[in-house]
């Protein structure tokens, strides 16, 4: 794909960019690897300062980030402004908990082990990959920055080809918020130069979030490698409704999740299943809510769900719920194209649908929803699971038991009760199953590009 900003709403090319040559790109990592060997001797506290200046800039700058957001990948405006507005909240809280996450871990008895004094101690690896979706092309890339940097690594950034301004908007906020030059750089390059981008020894470890193909590649290069990674890769998560669930919170929430970012979220709710006593009230009224939804530009104020950010993740779409159809799924709402210029998909559910069809495995990257009939808590769970994916998991029930119920065997990396995945700098996120591995945010996220050092002191002159 060739780095530009397409519009898709227009369907226009806005503006293209050249890919970076080879002497630039190891100009590049040989910076990043030569600030590092400074940045990580710096402590908390100057990083924090930078970490907090760069949040001011965001909310400072969050009608131009989300102008570029919208442009380039087609999120509503006011959706793409609390983007903005939700990294500055990701770095502030990486710059407040830093120290306390990477503080030392002193055994309380070192003479258990033989030492006057033996502790766990965080330390940064060096420059860090990551290859980063367009879908939220400012908050997945903070989740990963404002660790890493307050950690004391640097990052190198390959962003999606689509979201090219987007990309070099980060690093210019990272520079004037005063962080080092080299601390965090944008590469404009295609996927086809991971490779050797992973394969170069100064850079240590690689964090992807994006598809299962590319992660599948990433993992397999960076273990070839001997490289840590962390991967975050797609979902199709189920939103359980029972009987006890309160109907209209628990429909509103449901639109709210499988439409989120015109539908094109991981952790976006794509399945949705519902015991048989409340299938009939719940299909009606979200069906109803769905139909209602309004499609178009995304800079209006009045619209609720944009483009789908490119043709071929359109095209995508389409051959899911075609498939489905001509194997004898009920469309209920949607279910085509719409006419005129830019990539639009109307909200669509889709019911009858069968273990045969490929919208029952595959995860659909748009505003289409999969209504599915349980007959009980067994039959949801196991429907809920037969999955490749576990990232995110929802159920709606004000049965405490239930609620236990699903906690303990819905197979997914997070489970919302009476609520929709949402990530949270303060929780930590990832996948299980075919969804990834490692952890982003919180405590762990910070943690995950660390070498946590095993140190042992002994008395003067005394032999292990
Ligand atoms: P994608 O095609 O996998 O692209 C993601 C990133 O990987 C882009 O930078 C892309 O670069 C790069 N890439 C693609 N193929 C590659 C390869 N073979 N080797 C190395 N890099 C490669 O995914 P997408 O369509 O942009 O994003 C949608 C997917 O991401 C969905 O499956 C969604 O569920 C998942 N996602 C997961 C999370 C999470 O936190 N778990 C969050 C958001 C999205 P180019 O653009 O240059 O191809």
């Amino acid at each position: 794909m060739a780095i530009a900003t397409v519009n898709p709403a227009t369907g226009e090319t806005v503006r293209t960019f050249e890919e970076l040559g080879e002497a630039e790109l190891e100009q590049k990592i040989a910076l990043a690897d030569e600030r590092w060997r400074t940045y990580r001797t710096t402590g908390f506290e100057e990083r924090a300062a930078c970490m907090y200046a760069a949040a001011d800039l965001f909310e400072k700058e969050a009608d131009l980030a989300a102008e570029l957001m919208s442009t380039e990948m087609g999120k509503t405006l006011a959706a793409a402004r609390n983007e903005a507005l939700k990294c500055a909240h990701g770095m502030r809280y990486y710059a407040e908990h830093a120290a306390g996450f990477l503080a030392d871990e002193p055994l309380a008895d070192p003479s258990r082990v033989g030492a006057t004094r033996a502790l766990g101690r965080y330390q940064p690896l060096g420059p860090v990959l990551a290859v980063m979706p367009w879908n939220f092309p400012m908050w997945q890339v903070m989740r990963f920055a404002a660790p890493a940097l307050m950690a004391g690594n640097v990052g190198l950034l390959k962003h999606a080809s689509n979201v090219p301004q987007c990309a070099l908007y980060l690093e210019s906020v990272f520079l004037r918020a005063g962080f080092p030059e080299g601390c965090f750089q944008t590469l404009l390059v295609s996927s086809r130069r991971v490779e050797s981008i992973l394969r170069d020894p100064r850079v240590v470890a690689a964090t992807l979030t994006g598809s299962e193909p590319a992660g599948r590649s990433v993992a397999a290069i960076c273990g070839d490698e001997v490289k840590h990674t962390v991967l975050e890769l797609g979902g199709s998560d189920p939103f359980v409704v029972m009987p006890s669930a309160d109907l209209e919170r628990a429909v509103a929430t449901a639109v709210d999740a499988r439409v989120q970012n015109n539908g094109q979220s991981c952790i976006a709710a794509k399945r949705f299943i519902v015991h048989t006593d409340v299938y009939d009230a719940f299909t009606e009224k979200f069906v109803s809510r769905m139909r209602d939804l309004r499609v178009g530009d995304p800079f209006e104020a009045s619209t609720d769900v944009g483009p789908v950010a490119t043709e071929q993740g359109r095209a995508d779409i389409e051959e899911l719920v075609d498939d489905a159809v001509a194997a004898g799924a009920s469309v209920l709402c949607g279910g085509r194209r719409l006419d005129g210029p830019g990539w639009f998909y109307p909200p669509t559910v889709i019911a009858d649908i069968t273990p045969g069809m490929r919208i029952y495995l595959e995860e659909v990257f748009g505003p289409v929803a999969s209504l599915y009939r349980a007959a009980d808590i067994d039959h949801a769970l196991e429907m809920a699971n037969a999955t490749d994916f576990g990232l995110g998991s929802n159920a709606w029930t004000a049965d405490e038991a239930e609620q236990e119920r699903f906690i303990a065997d819905l197979e997914a990396g997070q489970v919302f009760i009476n609520g929709k995945t949402v990530s949270y700098p303060e929780l930590p996120f990832g996948g299980i199953k075919r969804s990834g591995y490692g952890r982003e945010l919180a405590a762990h996220g910070i943690r995950e590009f660390c070498n946590l050092k095993t140190v042992w002191i002994g008395d003067e002159g005394a032999s292990s």
